[in-house]
């Protein structure tokens, strides 16, 4: 057996594809919907973050900011060009990339985004919000996680969920979104006992926790839904052994470029789960084409659209 690939490429750019239609129609009505992309310091990781999503505003319509500032910048800078911001009637979303240089109070700063302009949902006023099912802005890779299973027709009402991680942005948020859905859902860390174990009674489990190839075929009940949040990149040889011996294409890959991408799902899962979200090309495509649809959200309903 060997499980259905569920292609976030493809869903994320139908999701892209619908967002440019409802961009151009609130453009028609004199509202273009705006994104500022808010970058401090030269981190490469963080510009090449921010320029994809300015990129892709600018493919989809959307008007879109990149205010780059230097490393030096102070936490009371930040909160005057966020104050701006907010006040700004053209911009529906305000997203600080993270990670802040060290001397910025990264919470201070996310405090005082304008909770309906918080295109990240990580302002605790949204976190509210998803805990209580009320309209809201809800973090971008989580909602990806949910579309993904949505357009893959994967039942969520009534199935057991086990979510591999507790963090802010991905675990909490994700296993907030499935309960809403009516899933029964277990959330794991690292000081859960017996983690094969729980894992193995869920019909869909999420790994969200940052280390390689972790979940592996003696986790996942046969037939399970498993969808892999993780992105790790894998330069260590015995470590490209452990997970893609026998892969010809990976092995071409790591060979040209030294290194490749893996989740935190090991690929001999394949084996044993119904479906299975691949790295790359699985929830990653996702985030950005979530903020598209963020960012149009603010827009409607700061502007009192349905
Ligand atoms: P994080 O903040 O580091 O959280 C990791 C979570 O995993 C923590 O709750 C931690 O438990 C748990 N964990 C760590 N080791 C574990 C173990 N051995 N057994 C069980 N649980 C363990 O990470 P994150 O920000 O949620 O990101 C998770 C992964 O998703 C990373 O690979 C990240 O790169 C990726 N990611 C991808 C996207 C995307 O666009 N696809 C977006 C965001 C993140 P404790 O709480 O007990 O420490």
């Amino acid at each position: 057996m060997s499980a259905q690939l569920l292609d976030g490429t493809r869903i994320a750019t139908a999701i892209k594809a619908e967002v440019a239609t409802e961009v151009a129609a609130l453009t028609a009505a004199g509202a273009t919907p705006g994104l500022a992309v808010v970058l401090v310091g030269e981190d490469p990781a963080s510009q090449v973050y921010t320029r994809n999503k300015v990129k892709t505003c600018h493919a989809l319509g959307i008007h879109s900011e990149h205010l780059v500032f230097g490393a030096e910048t102070t936490t009371e800078q930040l909160l005057a060009v966020v104050g701006e911001l907010n006040e700004r009637d053209d911009i529906d979303g305000i997203l600080v990339q993270l990670p802040l240089p060290s001397q910025c109070d990264a919470k201070r700063v996310l405090l005082a985004v304008d909770p309906d302009k918080d295109v990240d949902g990580f302002h605790p006023i949204n976190v509210g919000r998803l805990s209580t099912q009320r309209p809201g802005l809800v973090p971008c890779t989580p909602l990806g996680v949910m579309e993904i299973l949505r357009r893959s027709n994967i039942a969520i009402e009534g199935q057991e969920a086990v979510v591999v991680g507790r963090s802010d942005i991905v675990g909490k948020p994700v296993a907030m979104l499935l309960t809403n859905g009516h899933a029964t859902v277990t959330i794991c860390h690292s000081r859960t006992r017996d983690l094969p174990g729980v894992c193995r009674r869920a019909d869909i489990v999420i790994a969200a926790i940052g280390r390689t190839g972790m979940i592996t075929p003696e986790f996942v009940k046969p037939g399970a839904t498993v969808i892999d949040v993780g992105i790790n990149r894998v330069s260590d040889r015995a470590e490209f052994e452990r997970l893609f011996a026998g892969d010809a294409r990976r092995e071409a890959e790591f060979t040209t470029k030294g290194s490749t991408l893996c989740g935190d799902v090991h690929p001999s899962v394949a084996q044993v789960a119904g479906a299975l979200t691949p790295v790359p090309g699985g929830v990653g495509p996702l985030t950005i084409a979530m903020l598209m649809v963020n960012t149009v959200t603010a827009a409607r309903r700061r502007r009192g659209l349905s």
